[in-house]
């Protein structure tokens, strides 16, 4: 814990830096670990993508302290004013809160990250912006956090503000980060890890894994959720699976919707 007397402008700053330092981490050791992965079950599939995850992975140190400096704030709050609504204790929230609340933070983020998607494919923001995202053709495992700072921004801030209006404990909040970061990795990775009883399950036809994000980096204008394909649904913006990985995984062709 940092000294109570030390400036609050330096505190803010080391703790942002200390965030910043575990999201760096967080990112190249998840997208190492998946890409490690791919290297063992779909050799070459990266092979002459050199510059582009070097351009990746430079994007991405850049969304890890635009992602860093809003967390660390905020945990900063938490330890020394009591900000938000993280608990500690398990008991302090009812048992059958705890995964509710992890469902109420999935979804929030997932609609923030629809409509914001949505607004960066405008042409005058897919040029200032997105296109960042778009340069990865097809992504790989380091695209995950390849964001331009405006991009980066509209992601940083939504779990910072939540945890100031809905309770959830540490493990929960912890898990929500996991999930996060495994499914930003995995469905960057140019192939499905999710078998076809999973994907092609009457609730796997709601979830987005690496099959429906993959569609989205192929076609532009369409696919744009995060975790759960009900605003793409809701909006007529869903066009279903990218056929190559879906062949790829031996899914069948027919099982692309
Ligand atoms: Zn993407
Ligand atoms: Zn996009």
């Amino acid at each position: 814990m940092l000294p109570p007397d030390l400036p609050v402008p330096l505190a803010l700053l080391i703790v942002s830096c200390a965030v910043t330092l575990i999201v760096a981490l967080r990112y190249v050791l998840s997208s190492g670990l998946f890409a490690f992965i791919t290297a063992r079950v779909r050799p070459g599939l990266y092979a002459g993508r050199g510059q582009q995850i070097m351009r990746e992975v430079r994007w991405s140190m850049l969304s890890a302290a635009i992602y860093g400096t809003p967390a660390g704030i905020v945990l900063w709050g938490w330890q020394h004013h009591g900000w938000t609504m993280i608990t500690v204790d398990f008991a302090a929230l009812p048992w059958w809160y705890h995964p509710l609340s992890v469902l109420i933070y999935l979804a929030v983020q997932d609609t923030c990250f629809y409509w914001a998607h949505r607004w960066m494919h405008q042409p005058r923001w897919f040029r200032i912006a997105h296109g960042v995202h778009h340069q990865s053709r097809p992504p790989t495992a380091w695209t995950a956090m390849s964001f331009h700072p405006i991009e980066a921004v509209t992601g940083a801030v939504v779990v910072p503000l939540l945890v100031f209006f809905v309770p959830i404990n540490i493990a929960m909040l912890g898990l929500v980060l996991t999930v996060a970061t495994v499914m930003g990795v995995t469905n960057h990775m140019g192939w499905e890890m999710f078998p076809r009883w999973v994907v092609h399950s009457p609730l796997g036809k709601w979830l987005i894994t690496a099959s429906h994000h993959e569609r989205h980096h192929e076609e532009y204008g369409c696919n744009f959720g995060l975790y759960f394909r009900v605003w793409d649904r809701v909006c007529g913006t869903d066009k279903g699976l990218s056929q190559r990985i879906v062949a790829a995984a031996g899914h069948g062709c027919e099982a692309a919707v």
